[in-house]
């Protein structure tokens, strides 16, 4: 079985919100919500400043305390990708999954439901790329199979200089960022 994740170029990424636009329209976002967002950190000290910028989502990590503190089982690996995702219809909102986040990947939809980035399976299972990934104009996002040593993503990984989000969570996250 695949294991999708990201490799996300940090160098390249200069913050123009393509990604959060693309995933907006795509999966019909509720206004005043977002699956995807900008973070920038800065590092060093004056003069010697390095700012990164990141286009952040659901990490679809290895080890998801939403999906092991889910009551219901709504919150769950998916066969396609072990990618993680919500069964809205067994969902009862009661935020569990939200508070065990911890990147705030996931808010509570207007109906009632838990809600973040879904790795855009439904066009990942016709073969598409995740749409805010087929929309960025540096090309600095990369999605595929982690498992597999010949893929883009593998490869770039093998090759560069790398972090993940938060790893001492405990979590596993399945982004990576080049640096
Ligand atoms: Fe769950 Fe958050 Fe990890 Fe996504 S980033 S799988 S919502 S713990
Ligand atoms: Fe599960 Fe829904 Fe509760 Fe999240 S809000 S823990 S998906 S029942
Ligand atoms: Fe949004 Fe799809 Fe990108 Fe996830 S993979 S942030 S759902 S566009």
């Amino acid at each position: 079985m695949a294991r999708f994740g990201m490799a996300i170029d940090t160098v390249r990424c200069v913050g123009c919100m393509d990604c959060v636009v693309a995933c907006k329209t795509e999966n019909s976002v509720p206004e005043g919500f977002n699956r995807d967002w900008i973070a920038t950190e800065v590092t060093g000290t004056f003069p010697t400043l390095h700012m990164e910028i990141r286009s952040e989502r659901c990490n679809h990590c290895d080890s998801p305390p939403c999906v092991h503190c889910c009551p219901t089982g709504a919150s769950h690996v998916h066969d396609v990708g072990g990618v993680v995702l919500v069964d809205y219809d067994k969902c009862i909102g009661c935020k569990a999954c939200v508070a065990s986040c911890p990147y705030g990947a996931r808010f509570i939809n207007p109906s009632g439901y838990a809600e973040k980035c879904t790795f855009c399976i439904h066009r990942v299972e016709q073969g598409l790329l995740p749409a805010c990934v087929s929309v960025c104009p540096t090309h600095c996002m990369h999605f595929g199979d982690l498992d597999d040593p010949n893929s883009e993503v593998s490869q770039l990984l093998a090759s560069r200089n790398h972090h993940s989000l938060l790893p001492e969570a405990g979590t596993k996250p399945r982004i990576f960022y080049l640096t």
